[in-house]
């Protein structure tokens, strides 16, 4: 150990920024390092489930991600070619009564700079992609492909589904293509107006064999936006997403509701994204290093707890350090592991099979859950 311990997260994402904010919340040193030159607001939104805004509050960011994101009333589900509702599911102020905290639907971009914003102390250094890792039993030793190097005490791998230190640690592998492609496009608000439909704050359509999820972005309900869920044999570009037209996207929702036909009229630069997975680990962690997110458990994304996963996983991770000290950190790592495998193999499953809330159901297992108020499970036992 050097005198001064240190924490090193590769990946300043959803997850890599949650772990940094609570742990130097705790007092520790850390330095969060990340391949991408900047952050700017992608075309994307998500889901932070009552779950997570709890988190977010230990963090300091649940008023500002609340505020800036809408509330539902509702998860409804819908059959995609009726319109009939499969499932009505209470959110608004039932969530917040009965699960402890809000259920919001953000642009990430947005709710990203909220996290970022929170990091305080802790360093975050942009434009550093992780090449090459050692761990010599006494510290980690990272190499950047900028030719800059950094040795910390232990390290933590949040570099997502394509992960540098999952390749150091289990050997390289790619993700395998699990046969599915999400469409992804922003609407703007009043480009709904001219249409007769209720246009839900939170619905998502469904037929047999795919779906589209839409949701409000802001509390303004000023920018809308859809997620789909469509078979699609094989992947055949090598970029992590493409543009798609208008057409391409109506051939595969043909037949669907008029309201969705709708949204893929007035929807600004629609894009394809391949669905991809990873078979589960047998360990999160090795020596100093240790896994959280979509570097440890990537998902497919149906379940939208994908990056509440992660969030958890950071949350988790701190807790468990703050527990034992960082001097104890294999201890740490058994407890984090003990404590999450369970529940993130449990979301990875349901959302893998596509059937949340697909029909009525009580989701409290996930959004009641509270990771700081859960009693630790003894990592021996694991
Ligand atoms: C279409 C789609 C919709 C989704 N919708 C939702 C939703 O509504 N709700 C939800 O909870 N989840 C959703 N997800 C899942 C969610 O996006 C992921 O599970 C989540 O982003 C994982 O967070 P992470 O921090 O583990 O990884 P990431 O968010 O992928 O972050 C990894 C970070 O590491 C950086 N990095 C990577 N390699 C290196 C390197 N070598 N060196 C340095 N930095 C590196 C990356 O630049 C990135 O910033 C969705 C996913 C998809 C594909």
């Amino acid at each position: 150990m050097s005198n001064t311990p240190r924490i090193a997260i590769v990946g300043a994402g959803l997850g890599g920024a949650c772990a940094a904010v609570l742990l130097q919340k705790a007092g520790f040193e850390v330095d969060v390092f990340e391949q991408a030159p900047a952050f700017s607001r992608l075309g994307a939104g998500i889901h932070m489930g009552p779950n997570v805004m709890k988190i977010f509050r230990r963090m300091g960011i649940e008023d500002a991600v609340a505020h800036k994101g809408s509330k539902p009333d509702f998860w409804f589900s819908r059959d995609g070619n009726s319109g009939d509702y499969m499932s009505r599911i209470k959110l608004g102020e039932f969530a917040v009564k009965e699960y402890g905290a809000p259920y919001v639907t953000i642009h990430r971009g947005d709710l990203h700079e909220f996290q970022i914003a929170a990091l305080g102390n802790a360093r975050l250094h942009y434009d550093k992609k992780l090449i090459e890792c050692h761990d010599d039993g006494n510290g980690v030793d990272l190499m950047f492909e900028d030719g800059t190097r950094h040795r910390a005490d232990i390290v933590i791998g949040a570099d997502g589904i394509n992960s540098k230190l999952r390749e150091h640690m289990f050997g390289a592998e790619a993700p395998k293509d699990t046969g599915w492609i999400g469409h992804r496009a922003l609407i703007r608000g009043d480009a709904l107006k001219k249409y007769p439909f209720p246009f839900e704050p939170c619905v998502k359509w469904w037929t047999a064999d795919r779906h589209m999820m839409v949701y409000y972005t802001t509390e303004a309900r000023d920018e809308y936006y859809f997620v789909s869920g469509v078979p699609h044999p094989k992947w055949e570009y090598d970029t992590a997403f493409v543009p798609c037209s208008r057409e391409d996207m109506k051939q595969d929702f043909a037949g669907y509701h008029p309201e969705v036909q709708a949204l893929i009229d007035v929807a600004e630069d629609i894009t394809k994204w391949p669905l991809f997975y990873r078979e589960p680990l047998p360990v999160w962690s090795t020596g100093r290093i240790v896994l959280l997110g979509d570097a440890c458990h990537p998902m497919k994304p149906h379940m939208a707890q994908g990056a509440a996963m992660a969030i958890e996983d950071g949350a988790m991770l701190a807790r468990c350090l703050e527990e034992t000290g960082l001097s104890d950190f294999g201890t740490a790592f058994t407890l984090y592991e003990a404590n999450r495998r369970e529940r993130a193999s449990r979301v990875q499953s349901v959302s893998n099979a596509n059937t949340w809330l697909r029909t009525q159901e009580d989701p409290a297992w996930v959004f009641g859950y509270d990771i700081f108020e859960h009693p630790l499970r003894d990592g021996t036992a694991a």
